[in-house]
């Protein structure tokens, strides 16, 4: 493993207190797909320290992993409880987040076998047609032997502040709630936080903004960076005009080039859309990735610097970072993140 990947768990945690600040109540921290592909296991103790008391996943495999790191904290699974035996849940405190009939009736059925109320959280769907309960459902919901602790639903839109939808969602999330006087209600996501009082609740669910990813795409970064890419280079090629680099000779010199190629490919997350895209850094200089990546190699074009083989090409950094990265392969910064492979030395800063 040549490539290190540095996460900075200090720069994850002051974001994380910037969230909370920034949303009158309860900030929660999402932690799916081992936190952004992250490193869930790193990440959790830190936010913990910083104050955060409520985590999700979206699986429970990945909650029972961080279960011990956070003996206290709620802990929450997105995607629910079906296809799980209920008592996967209880035996690590784990809270279901129910978004069907079946599972609200798995749920009370375990705490009727039980003998006590189990805690729960609903979760509404007021247009992702994703996960969720109908609103039609609300009003006559049946959660006797159940201990709500909030109910929830998730924006559409929250990153295009100007969509009527989250003025909707957040309308029709108000009216049902309407029906649950005495319990909690978790709405924004990171964008959602930025979106004011609208879409503010007892307590918010970010993640892509821990992670550094911009909240507000229109407007500054306001997140710290938290991740940090680079890689050496194994080998430099010396290119004449006419030469080309890569499968299917995408790129061809131009001039007399000189070829860094770095051992990171399309495996190790650095998508195949980022040929002849993607500008990487060295030394403060921008290098253009050039030709195609393949699975294991990928190649930079640095003609105008001095590097040399063993000197390191920042990919992700604070000066190009996920969303840059997402903006040159044609996606966003979350699946950049959750992308990212297992071949990387990784580096934690405040661990
Ligand atoms: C992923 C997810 C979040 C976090 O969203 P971000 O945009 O990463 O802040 C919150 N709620 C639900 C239901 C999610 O699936």
């Amino acid at each position: 493993m040549t490539a290190t990947l540095t996460i900075d768990l200090d720069a994850i945690a002051t974001n994380w207190r910037t969230l909370d600040a920034q949303h009158p109540r309860m900030t929660a921290a999402v932690v799916k797909a081992n936190a952004y592909g992250l490193g869930a296991t790193q990440i959790v103790p830190k936010l913990a320290a910083a104050g955060c008391r409520h985590f999700f996943t979206a699986q429970l495999e990945e909650a029972v992993k961080i279960r011990p790191l956070i003996p206290g904290a709620m802990l929450a699974v997105l995607n629910g409880l079906y296809p799980h035996d209920p008592i996967e849940f209880t035996a690590h405190n784990i809270i279901p987040v129910l978004g069907s009939l079946p599972d609200i009736a798995a749920w009370r059925v375990e705490a009727a076998r039980l003998g006590r109320p189990l805690p729960a959280i609903l979760h509404f769907d007021t247009g992702m047609s994703r996960l969720g309960l109908s609103a039609r459902d609300a009003p006559e919901l049946d959660t006797s032997g159940l201990t709500l602790e909030f109910i929830m639903t998730h924006l559409v839109s929250a990153d295009s502040p100007n969509d009527p939808r989250n003025a909707a969602q957040a309308t029709a999330f108000r009216a049902i709630s309407r029906h649950f006087p005495k319990t909690r209600t978790s709405l924004a996501n990171s964008s959602g936080i930025f979106l004011g009082k609208l879409t503010h609740s007892t307590l918010a669910r970010p993640g892509a903004a821990l992670y550094g990813i911009n909240p507000t795409p229109h407007l500054p970064n306001p997140m710290r960076s938290t991740v940090r890419l680079t890689a050496p280079i194994l080998q430099v090629q010396h290119l004449n005009p006419g030469d080309t680099a890569g499968y299917n000779g995408t790129w061809t010199a131009q001039r007399p080039s000189r070829i860094a190629v770095l051992g990171i490919g399309y495996a190790d997350g650095v998508h195949r859309a980022l040929s002849n895209q993607a500008t990487a850094v060295f030394d403060g200089t921008p290098v253009p990735l050039v030709g195609r990546v393949s699975m294991d190699l990928t190649t930079f074009d640095i003609t105008d610097t001095n590097a040399q083989q063993g000197d390191r090409i920042e990919l992700l950094g604070p000066r190009h970072g996920p969303d840059e990265l997402a903006r040159e392969a044609g996606t966003n910064g979350y699946e950049i993140l959750t992308a990212l492979g297992n071949r990387y030395q990784r580096h934690y800063i405040g661990a």
